[in-house]
């Protein structure tokens, strides 16, 4: 009981956690997709504050950004969904563990002012950055840790197609942001923000506080003082240097400005104030603009002038450029010099074009979709364009709608598509089998280890084992058959669960002087129920005789276990066509004395020697042919209930990918597994094949 809760609340961890990372990635991916140019720049600032620009190519950074964007919302959608936990959660941890210290080096170096790893939506300092990293970074590596915990909302047979339309769906959406704008703008300079607004200071807000601070020197000493503690003339001035000590109220716009290049003047309170229309032509760097448009902006000038509207090209090119731009492009409108950092957050674009009018954004245009004669038809107040409108809320709809529409249907397809081959499967057995319905006998799936894994490797997997089958329950009985001195531990860690727990062997003799050997009562002793009697290995490398094996089978069933006892044939045996005959006189020579009542608590492993540990597997038919031979001759020695009773398991190279297929033959009733037994992962994918 109390494992129980304890398990509800690890596995509620660790799905909170993956909910967060996929929370967090999701919407960092997708913020990142709706402005590259943005995530482009950001890149730029860190090469370039790391002074390692010049070791990449012009293209890295814009590249960088739609693939980082990319990454980030596809593991966002693999996380949330449950898809491929296993690459999800390590891909995470490497990307937070690549992360982490690098945004301590930001906080504590500060080459760059803000992180940029949520865009413009949200702008944390370099400390907060940090710290939000290791939140993240605890979370990924619980989800990693327990991975097979995270709850799973699609099929395996689906989830490709979810992971794929969500990289398509983010690829588009960077495509088409960096063709036309940033569908959804949080900049400062989003339409319907009036300029000269943002830019004034309330008479009621707080300034900013600011002090001098002195550099002053001594015997060649020099240090920095503030007026609070100025030191006495015996030190000589040096310097003086403004610092800001408070925060206080910063409007929203601080750095918009526009320099007539021709008059030297500060133009800006005279365009914002403007009542009338203004176009701007934004090129933050004129040499870097797009030049496929020049006649389509010629044209759109003539359009202002004509009416009436000013038009000013702003760019932070030094004169000699600008001159150039004129040169090709026959530009007769005037320019103004602006920051460039200012010029790249208005428009993303090179170049685009804003209008405004009374300070007021009313449109932005990327220099791929500029209007044209047929849409600048009218003067503009007669147009829809010329209309003030905040960002279009639709959009945010269509774009959820193009996402969240074509993966609900998918997840739909899905779920029509888990339930019917659920259906199916039972239709199918039970046409196969017409007494699997009333099936005694029980399906199991045994792990042999063989002289596999020391103590705390044996350990490790047990534990791991009991949390998966602990989320996704088996629909079989699940049995891990050890070497002796695992017996007690793992007995121990699977009191509490529905894992039986076996041995691979056991003495023939009840105790004694017999030294080195193990007796079955020592192996009940530990709280196994199960010991592997007869396998293939023991009876050829140490000499395991049909007599020796009865003796042991006595012995077993004596002290509470229940052998399960292999039978098959070698090669040779098998191509000369003989593996009735000697399976028939194995079962006979050691099981046949048994009475009805105890040969019912035997459980029976065929196991061709020729596929065990070979990778070559007995066809399905092969298992099925010996299977039904094995029971008929159950059924002619203690009666057809008791046959019907005795689950007969299929041993030899069995695996996740064969499973299923020899499972649903109607008399193999599981496996006993060996190689593919080692790895929780092979062996729940065995226990799967018991699976719709
Ligand atoms: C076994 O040893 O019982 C066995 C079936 O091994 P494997 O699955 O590796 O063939």
């Amino acid at each position: 009981m109390e494992n129980k809760r304890l398990h509800i609340i690890k596995a509620t961890l660790i799905n909170v956690c993956r909910f967060l990372l996929a929370a967090v990635f999701i919407f960092s991916g997708f913020v990142k997709a709706v402005d590259p140019f943005g995530s482009t720049y950001k890149i730029q600032d860190y090469l370039e504050a790391f002074g390692i620009s010049a070791w990449f190519p012009s293209f890295f950074p814009l590249l960088g950004a739609i693939a980082l964007s990319t990454l980030e919302f596809a593991l966002g959608v693999m996380l949330f969904f449950g898809i491929r936990k296993g690459t999800a959660t390590l891909l995470t941890l490497f990307l937070i563990c690549f992360m982490t210290p690098l945004t301590l080096y930001l906080a504590i170096a500060d080459p760059v002012s803000d992180c940029g790893c949520f865009g413009d939506v949200w702008i944390l300092t370099n400390w907060e950055t940090f710290t939000k990293n290791i939140v993240l970074l605890l979370a990924a590596f619980v989800a990693f840790k327990w991975r097979y915990l995270i709850i799973r909302f699609i099929s395996p047979k689906s989830e490709w197609l979810a992971s794929l339309y969500s990289v398509i769906f983010i690829l588009i959406l960077s495509i088409y942001c960096l063709i036309h704008l940033p569908i959804l703008d949080f900049r400062p300079y989003r339409v319907g923000v009036n300029i000269r607004e943002d830019m004034s200071i309330p008479p009621d807000a707080k300034p900013g506080v600011y002090e001098s601070i002195f550099i002053l020197e001594k015997n060649g000493e020099r240090k920095e003082f503030t007026l609070d503690d100025y030191p006495d003339s015996t030190w000589t001035f040096v310097d003086v240097r403004t610092a800001l000590k408070e925060k206080g109220y910063e409007p929203p716009i601080r750095d918009f400005c526009m320099k007539s290049l021709e008059t030297g003047d500060d133009i800006t309170a005279e365009v914002l104030d403007d009542k009338n229309y203004t176009f701007l032509l934004i090129a933050h760097r004129i040499e870097g603009a797009d030049d496929s448009n020049i006649d389509l902006i010629n044209e759109i000038y003539d359009y202002s002038v004509e009416r009436g509207y000013a038009f000013y090209c702003l760019t932070s090119s030094p004169e000699d450029e600008i001159e150039q731009w004129k040169d090709k492009t026959g530009a007769e409108y005037p320019f103004c010099l602006t920051d460039d950092m200012t010029l790249k957050t208005i428009v993303r674009a090179n170049p685009g074009l804003a209008l405004i009018k009374d300070g007021t954004i009313l449109k932005k245009w990327s220099n791929n979709e500029f209007p044209d004669e047929y849409v600048l038809t009218d003067s503009l107040d007669k147009l829809r364009l010329g209309e003030e409108r905040s960002t279009d809320l639709h959009k945010i709809g269509w774009t959820l709608l193009w996402f969240i529409l074509p993966l609900s249907l998918i997840l739909g397809l899905d779920l029509f598509l888990v339930k019917r081959s659920a259906r199916l499967a039972k239709e199918n057995q039970r046409l196969i089998n017409p007494l699997i319905k009333n099936k005694m006998r029980k399906n199991i799936v045994a792990g042999n280890w063989k002289m596999n894994k020391t103590l705390r490797e044996g350990i490790e997997f047990v534990k791991e084992l009991k949390e998966i089958l602990a989320e996704d329950k088996p629909n079989c009985e699940v049995l891990v058959c050890t070497p002796f001195i695992h017996l007690a531990s793992v007995a121990t860690i699977l009191e509490v669960s529905a894992i039986g727990v076996g041995a691979e062997n056991c003495a023939d003799k009840a105790s004694g002087a017999y030294t080195g050997e193990v007796s079955a009562a020592m192996v009940a002793s530990t709280g196994a129920k199960y010991v592997i009697l007869g396998h293939s290995e023991r009876r050829a490398y140490y000499g395991e005789t049909a007599g020796i094996l009865k003796e042991k089978v006595k012995l077993a069933l004596s002290n509470g276990l229940t052998p399960i006892f292999c039978i098959g044939e070698v090669l040779a045996e098998r191509e000369a066509n003989k593996q009735n005959e000697v399976v028939y006189t194995q079962l006979a020579d050691s099981l046949f004395d048994l009475s009805v009542e105890d040969f019912s608590r035997i459980v029976l492993a065929y196991e061709p020697v020729w596929a065990i540990g070979t990778g070559r597997t007995a066809t399905s038919l092969q298992a099925q042919e010996m299977h039904a031979y094995i029971r008929s001759v159950i059924a002619d020695k203690y009666g057809k209930e008791a046959a019907e009773n005795t689950s007969i398991l299929y041993g030899g190279s069995c695996n996740p990918s064969n499973a299923k297929e020899l499972f649903g033959n109607p008399d193999v009733d599981g496996g006993l597994i060996g190689g593919a037994a080692l790895k929780a992962a092979d062996f729940k994918g065995v226990i799967d094949g018991f699976k719709a």
